[in-house]
């Protein structure tokens, strides 16, 4: 279990804290489009003010590359903040991040005050985890406490070199609920687990693949990686999505599966197109026979079905990445009644960040899982057993 300090282990009365979250928003013309991530750090920011911390929150914006980009300031994050948390936020708009205005806040705020620093990335340094911008980071404050498990996965200076330089850090409640979850569906899971693998490619999953099959009892496989699958079981798989290289590593995963006592699912079926376009005519057709000039791009009633029979007893679930090209609305279908399927679920359902939270959060179904991860970089990476850097940075308890 995890054996880092939480907020919980510090007093940060009269203190300053530094307070890393992962304010990394979608934002179209200057608007937040979605503030799904700001929403869940209010737990630890109310929770770090209400004790009396003077709260110094800081965060990465898209990726300015370690220059001033005005487009990606934090501005309109800290007044949705203030307006989400009750309280106002006050934006100090250093440039330079560590500048005239966090310097006279450090010996001038009042205890419960929150401020928002600048963008971590208008720093060249922030990247690179240098440590000279990891030391000014930290001479702002007393403590430093990471909560921002989105970027966990990096070793940057306001994710992981900072904590060198400070007397005490702590992760805040949204790290250790993710930690939490994940960790527990992974070795202590009420079973039977499964996990549902989808998206894209084969190569960036291969880690993750090989890991469940220790740890699930049922792994399903849909979305463009499972025609690489079908092709390696001697199927024809037209102009989908395959990566060829891969071939042979679909034929030891299907193998260890088998020795481990796995249930591997593939789809049976699949909706096709010519195009990746909602304007051209699409069927479902036997996922073992696809026509040469067209491609897979959902998967069809059947696989549905059987899937959905599958998960029927599991008690935990896992899933990362879509099960079509659920951007185009006619090949949506597949992802949606996943979804829909988890929602309905008599069990812990974990939703692996990225593209299937968004696709959850966009049926409605949000708050029917027991945790929509607000990191899908880092939460891949953690189901790979992989050490999250802005976590092992972390003081013991
Ligand atoms: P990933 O980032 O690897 O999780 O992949 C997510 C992407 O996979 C989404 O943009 C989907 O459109 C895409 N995807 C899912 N299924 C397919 C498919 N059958 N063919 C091509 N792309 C797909």
């Amino acid at each position: 279990m995890l054996n880092k300090k939480t907020i919980d282990d510090i007093d940060v009365k009269g203190k300053v804290v530094l307070l890393r979250c992962d304010f990394n928003v979608p934002m179209k013309d200057g608007k937040i489009t979605d503030d799904t991530r700001i929403v869940a750090a209010l737990p630890t920011i109310a929770k770090l003010s209400g004790d009396g911390g003077r709260v110094m929150i800081c965060s990465h914006l898209g990726k300015p590359k370690g220059t001033v980009n005005e487009e990606l300031t934090l501005a309109p994050v800290a007044q949705r903040l203030s307006e989400l948390l009750g309280q106002e936020v006050l934006f100090l708009k250093d440039d330079e991040v560590v500048g005239a205005h966090a310097t006279w806040f450090k010996s001038n705020m009042v205890e419960g005050q929150v401020v928002l620093l600048e963008n971590t990335r208008f720093r060249p340094e922030e990247e690179k985890n240098e440590d000279s911008f990891s030391q000014e980071l930290a001479s702002l404050c007393d403590v430093y406490v990471n909560d921002a498990f989105g970027t966990a996965h990096r070793a940057h200076c306001s994710t992981a070199g900072v904590a060198k330089y400070v007397k005490e850090s702590a992760i805040g409640y949204l790290i250790e609920k993710e930690i939490q979850f994940l960790g527990n569906a992974l070795d202590d899971p009420v079973r039977p687990l499964a996990a549902i693998l989808g998206g894209s490619k084969v190569s960036s999953k291969i880690s993750v693949i090989d890991r469940l099959l220790e740890k699930v009892d049922i792994l399903i496989i849909g979305g463009g990686m499972a025609y690489t699958f079908i092709k390696a079981k001697g199927g024809k798989i037209g102009k989908s999505l395959v990566e060829d290289d891969y071939l042979e590593y679909a034929v030891n995963m299907e193998k260890k599966a088998e020795e481990k006592g796995v249930k591997l699912l593939l789809p049976v079926d699949t909706v096709i197109a010519s195009e990746l376009s909602n304007d051209v005519p699409y069927e479902t057709v036997d996922i073992m026979n696809i026509p040469d000039d067209q491609m897979g791009v959902d998967i069809g009633e059947k696989s549905i079905k059987l899937f959905e029979d599958a998960l029927k007893d599991v008690k935990t679930v896992i899933w990362n990445g879509p099960m079509g090209v659920f951007e185009v609305p006619h090949f949506a279908e597949g992802t949606k009644q996943i979804a829909k399927t988890l929602a309905e679920m008599d069990a812990i359902t974990i939703i692996g960040g990225g593209d299937s939270a968004a696709a959850v959060n966009e049926l409605g179904y949000g708050d029917k899982m027991t945790l929509i991860s607000t990191g899908g970089g880092a939460s891949l990476e953690f189901l790979e057993g992989k050490e999250l850097p802005g976590i092992t940075a972390i003081q013991d308890k």
